[in-house]
């Protein structure tokens, strides 16, 4: 069997296409979608994911600022920044990339954001949202998998969704989408022990660890459709994911690519969430 690809590209391209539309709506009431992204110190990985983000807000007609801060930031100057786009009628979503330094506590500065503004989807409320099956912002890349799965029309009721992976804000949201669902999830970690036999049980496997080459062909059943979240670089400097994209192909039924694949829809999924933010702002 080889796998039919589900490309990140293209769905990201038809959804942002709608969210264009969107926008302009929004704007012919009076609206702009805003998106503030506040980067700290210069991660050169990070400088590229701030600016990938503020160009996919242009491409699609919403507002963006982009605030970047030295490395030496106390965290109090960054909570009073944070304070005031809380309080901006222009923003409806705020993005703080992380990592932020060691002398700031991610956690409360999170906490700090509005969270109905909260685009990212990693405040607690968000967070206990998703928990109770309740409305709220999703975290953008798994999120962003659900869309994949919804692209093939995927029924994930009683199907085994086996996710790799157990970080806030990949593993553990995507574990509780796919239940809301009616999935029968299996969460692994770096602590399970018979990984394998588990994924050979998937009909969904969820990769998100971080690892090159960590799911191999002989580890999935034929027809799983597979979802490539991993970020590394192979031998040659190239953008890789964690599966080993052409063994698997040779037996899963759907698989995403790396490039081109989760990536492209995490951000499309931050632009539907601003978007979504700013049309509840509306409403209000
Ligand atoms: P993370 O916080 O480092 O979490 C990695 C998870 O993998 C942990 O839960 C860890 O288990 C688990 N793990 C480690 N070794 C394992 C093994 N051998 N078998 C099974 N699980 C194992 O990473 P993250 O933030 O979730 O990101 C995961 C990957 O996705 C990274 O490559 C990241 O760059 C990428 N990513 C991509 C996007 C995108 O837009 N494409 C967005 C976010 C992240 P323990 O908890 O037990 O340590």
């Amino acid at each position: 069997m080889t796998a039919q690809l589900i490309n990140g590209n293209e769905l990201s391209k038809s959804i942002r296409a709608a969210l264009t539309q969107r926008a302009a709506t929004l704007k012919t009431k009076g609206l702009t979608p805003g998106l503030a992204v506040i980067m700290v110190g210069e991660n050169p990985a990070s400088q590229v994911y701030v600016r990938n983000k503020v160009k996919a807000c242009e491409e699609v007609g919403f507002f963006s600022s982009l605030d970047t801060y030295p490395q030496t930031i106390s965290e109090n100057e960054l909570l009073a920044h944070i304070r005031l786009l809380n309080g901006d009628p222009k923003i409806h979503g705020i993005l703080v990339q992380l990592p932020l330094p060691n002398h700031i506590n991610s956690t409360r500065v999170i906490e700090s954001i509005d969270p109905l503004k909260d685009v990212d989807g990693f405040h607690i409320s968000s967070a206990g949202a998703l928990l109770k099956g309740m409305p709220g912002f999703w975290p953008c890349t798994p999120y962003g998998c659900m869309k994949m799965l919804d692209s093939i029309d995927y029924d994930l009721k009683g199907k085994h969704a086996v996710v790799l992976g157990r970080s806030d804000i990949v593993g553990k949201p995507m574990a509780l989408m796919l239940l809301e669902q009616k999935a029968t999830v299996t969460i692994c970690h770096s602590s399970t022990l018979n990984l394998k036999e588990i994924t050979l049980q998937a009909d969904v496997i969820v990769c998100a660890v971080g690892k090159r080459n960590l799911l191999t062909k002989d580890m999935v059943k034929p027809g799983a459709v597979v979802i490539d979240v991993g970020m590394n670089r192979d031998d040659q400097g190239r953008l890789c994911g964690d599966v080993d994209f052409p063994g698997v192909s040779e037996v899963a039924g759907f698989i995403t690519p790396v490039p081109g694949g989760v990536g492209p829809m995490t951000i499309t999924m931050l632009l539907q969430n601003t978007l979504d933010s700013a049309e509840k702002y509306l409403c209000r």
